[in-house]
């Protein structure tokens, strides 16, 4: 074992290579304040290090569990005292922004932030974002395919994603750093990496699809009375405001009620009465300030002479507009509730209701009080789902953490299992995911079966026997 630290440091230099009190000293996860695990972490800062810690850690037989921000959602960046974690936090480097093709060339530890202020600087625009934005990185989007509140107009993390840059477990380094659109010279070998979860290839550089900016934004909230209303609604939104709909955030009441309770938070003002069956965040972005906000208006005025929302607010200041979205980033209100079950879901957007109320219903046979808190990107599918099975167990402190699966005691691992039955069951039926947008990881795996056929999981084992023979890229993890 201290060849193979020697050996690192030789590549990386001794700084680079903690050792486990070292590592002790970070926090194991963005929620998860304990301290991380692991034989030692190591910080090359390029492709060609990456590469050689890989070879070496090959030739050794070493297991590595690759680390971005560690914001991952699925114990997907979890590691153990015999793993190595190989971090990408000295590879942040913005190598090149190209205005004529419309791209950007980064480092995969590069933060997700600082793309969007690089992009923004440019007077270009990146389509991909997220609540982790000021910690996650571009390798860590790019290895969880990850969504977000733009998927309605940009698509997920796949379609940003023009060229890449992969280190394979041997230590072969794939450059396949594309810069067009349009390219079918053979198989596109970048999507087998895309949400592969670091199992397949350690992500070292990219290449990011920019869009041109779009500097108007028309931002309003609105209180529905039924789910039929919803549908009709986001038909209508659709498309009168077309292209230029950047987001259809849902947010079901209780989760409306808990983060706009001023004693709860009182920051956050409830803008629309609290009472109403559900709400959503309405989104557009433009580039024709004049013409974007009456096109806006009117589609909302229309909205309400055709009875198909029940009120709404539209935001008249940038800062009218942070106060709306900050209902929907209040996520961390939830999870206060102790113990709380979180669940990344995807259906067909017309069975969601009953799909929820299917849900609650077979809960509350077990815990008649349960809240379940439903929010997310309705529009591409998604649903966030997190259940409260006893709510009187709420600790009101900003400095709350979720309480951590593994620490779970058996009666609270009984009830999550039942809640995990419950709330998977229904969708292979449905033709839904288990995992919307943030993997597998270790979380889901056993659940895996609910959205992928035998076959499928069995290629899925076939692609990573061939190109992780050894199996030490991320082992156990996904299939
Ligand atoms: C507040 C909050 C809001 C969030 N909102 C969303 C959301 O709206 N949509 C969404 O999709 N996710 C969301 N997430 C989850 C998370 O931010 C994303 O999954 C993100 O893409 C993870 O990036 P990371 O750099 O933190 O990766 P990490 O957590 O470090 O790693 C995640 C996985 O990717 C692998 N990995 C990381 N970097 C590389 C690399 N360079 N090469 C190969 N494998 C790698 C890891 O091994 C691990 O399996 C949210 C998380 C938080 C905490």
């Amino acid at each position: 074992m201290t060849e193979l630290i020697t050996q690192l440091e030789a590549i990386v230099g001794s700084a680079n290579v903690l050792n486990p009190e070292q590592v002790a000293q970070r926090a194991k996860h963005f929620w998860d304040p304990s301290p991380m695990v692991a034989l030692a972490l190591v910080r090359p800062v390029d492709t060609n290090e990456v590469s050689q810690v890989l070879k070496i850690c090959s030739e050794h037989k070493q297991p590595v569990v690759t680390h971005g921000g560690v914001t991952g959602l699925v114990d997907g960046e979890k590691s153990n005292h015999k793993e190595i974690i190989l971090s990408l936090e000295r590879m942040q480097s913005i190598e090149s922004i190209d205005p004529v093709n419309r791209t950007m060339t980064v480092q995969a530890g590069c933060v997700l932030q600082t793309v969007h202020e690089a992009a923004t600087d440019a007077g270009l625009f990146y389509g991909l974002d997220l609540g982790a934005r000021g910690s996650c990185t571009i390798g860590g989007n790019i290895s969880t395919n990850a969504g977000g509140l733009s998927v309605l107009r940009y698509g997920m993390t796949r379609e940003q994603i023009l060229g890449l840059e992969v280190v394979l477990a041997d230590g072969t380094i794939l450059s396949s750093l594309n810069k067009m659109i349009k390219n079918n010279a053979g198989y596109d070998l970048k999507q087998l990496f895309i949400g592969s979860e670091g199992t397949l290839g350690v992500v070292t550089r990219a290449v990011l699809r920019l869009r041109p900016d779009t500097p108007t934004c028309n931002t309003a909230i609105v209180a529905f009375d039924n789910f039929d209303q919803v549908t009709a609604t986001l038909d209508h939104i659709t498309r009168t405001l077309n292209t230029n709909l950047n987001a259809f955030e849902i947010l079901w009441n209780d989760f409306y009620h808990l983060s706009t309770n001023p004693d709860i938070n009182g920051s956050t003002r409830a803008p629309l009465a609290n009472d109403s069956f559900a709400y959503a965040i309405i989104e557009a972005r433009g580039a024709n300030e004049a013409s974007d906000q009456q096109l806006f208006i009117q589609a909302m005025e229309a909205a309400i002479e055709n009875a198909l929302i029940a009120d709404a607010v539209i935001a008249k200041s940038e800062s009218e507009r942070a106060e709306i979205w900050n209902i929907r980033e209040n996520v961390d209100l939830t999870l206060r509730h102790q113990p709380l079950f979180i669940y990344d879901i995807s259906l067909p957007i017309n069975h969601m209701q009953t799909y929820l109320d299917e849900v609650r219903s077979t809960l509350q046979k077990d815990w008649p009080e349960v809240i379940v808190y439903a929010y997310g990107h309705l529009a591409d599918n998604n649903l966030h789902v997190t259940i409260a099975p006893q709510p009187k167990n709420y600790i009101n402190d900003p400095q709350q953490q979720p309480v951590k699966i593994q620490a779970f005691n058996d009666t609270q691992r009984v009830w999550y299992e039942q809640c995990n039955k419950t709330v998977f069951e229904p969708l292979a039926k449905l033709g839904g995911s288990i995992s919307a947008e943030h993997g597998i990881g270790l979380l889901k795996k056993q659940y895996l079966k609910y959205s992928r056929t035998p076959e499928e999981i069995r290629v899925m084992q076939l692609l990573k026997k061939s190109l992780d023979p050894h199996n030490l890229l991320n082992p156990g993890k996904v299939c």
